[in-house]
């Protein structure tokens, strides 16, 4: 890889994407790097069927239509995407940045951070045979909606993700069961609300103790919360586990530039910069006052990211001023 690149986008979610738009309007030469072999962040390898009620514009949207417009978008600009390489290194030097993957290096003279939370894997279920069941009636995100038709599927978890879930599948199985440790949900009022106008099933305060897997599905041993303790059985088709995800950060850490954090994230001000001079970052990996790690978010972060980098490092590369200009052709 011998070409420079204007801008480097590191990571290809929902922030990356539309930073990678916003670059292609300015006619910077971009790059997306993403460790994934798809483009579209946690929307498309989390939620793809998930119906996303909150980005401007869209009054309901998969994350699996969501990702295929912004990939539209990506279109009509000839950037150069590279999947399935994730970001090992990123060293500074004279004309900018050298950026590694496995696969190689490449020149860049900036550089905009879009990781999310690092290399996320979901919270796995602590029961003994839980890797073996992975993917045969344990699944731990809903990316194929279809595959629990007319079946009879245990949610877990209490927050936003599991309510969600729980809600999407309401749309497609026979009989849905929430199930949270505590009485109380953790997820926004609106979908609690939600929640309790569906048929979703409500069983707290349980936890799981084991799995047995019968001829259809699975055996659940739940234990109730509490000085009881009581033990029930529940006989199921599918569990979904949606206790959240961890995140890795070690990636940015093995990096040779020294980007600046703030609670673990990359401290940015509000151009969007870090302490590293040609280094941007934008999305759910980063942190200011007030900072919210939505999709809405990481969409208005780029623009500033790019405009930031444009006004400073290429004052003499005009891209469209307005983007009415565009749909004007
Ligand atoms: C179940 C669930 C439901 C959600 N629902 C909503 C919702 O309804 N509305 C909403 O606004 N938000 C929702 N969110 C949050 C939303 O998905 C995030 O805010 C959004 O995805 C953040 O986008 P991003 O581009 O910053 O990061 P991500 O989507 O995390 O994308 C980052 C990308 O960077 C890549 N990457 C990481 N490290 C490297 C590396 N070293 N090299 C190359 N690539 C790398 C990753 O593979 C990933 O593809 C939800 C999240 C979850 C988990």
């Amino acid at each position: 890889m011998t070409e420079t690149y204007d801008i480097t986008i590191i990571g290809g979610g929902p922030a990356g994407m539309f930073a990678a738009f916003y670059a292609g309007m300015n006619k910077a030469k971009t790059q997306v790097v993403e460790s994934l072999a798809e483009l579209g962040g946690q929307v498309n390898a989390l939620y793809p069927e998930k119906t996303i009620l909150d980005v401007a514009g869209f009054p309901a949207v998969t994350g699996r239509d969501l990702i295929a417009n912004q990939q539209k978008q990506l279109d009509q600009f000839p950037l150069t995407i590279r999947t399935g390489q994730a970001v090992t290194n990123v060293t500074a030097n004279a004309d900018g940045f050298t950026v590694t993957t496995p696969q190689g290096t490449s020149q860049t003279k900036t550089i905009i951070v879009a990781v999310g939370n690092g290399a996320f894997s979901p919270r796995k279920l602590n029961v003994a045979n839980a890797d073996e069941l992975t993917g045969k009636h344990l699944f731990y995100s809903v990316r194929d909606l279809e595959r629990f038709r007319d079946k009879n599927v245990m949610v877990a978890g209490g927050g936003d993700a599991a309510i969600d879930q729980a809600l999407m599948l309401e749309q497609v199985a026979k009989s849905v069961t929430l199930l949270h440790r505590r009485d109380q949900f953790r997820g926004l009022a609106h979908m609690v609300d939600l929640l309790e106008q569906s048929s979703v099933k409500v069983q707290t305060p349980y936890l799981i103790r084991e799995l047995a897997e019968t001829a259809t599905g699975l055996d659940v041993t739940l234990k109730q919360v509490g000085e009881q303790g009581t033990i029930v059985h529940e006989d199921i088709d599918d569990l979904v586990v949606s206790y959240g995800f961890t995140a890795d950060h070690r990636a940015l850490a093995a990096w040779d530039v020294d980007l600046a954090e703030d609670h673990r994230l990359i401290a940015v001000d509000s151009t969007m910069a870090t302490n590293v001079a040609g280094i941007y970052a934008i999305g759910d990996g980063v942190m200011y006052p007030g900072k919210q790690p939505l999709i809405a978010t990481g969409y208005g972060e780029a623009p500033v990211a790019v405009r930031s980098i444009m006004t400073q490092f290429f004052p003499n590369l005009h891209g469209p001023v307005r983007s009415t200009s565009l749909s004007s052709k």
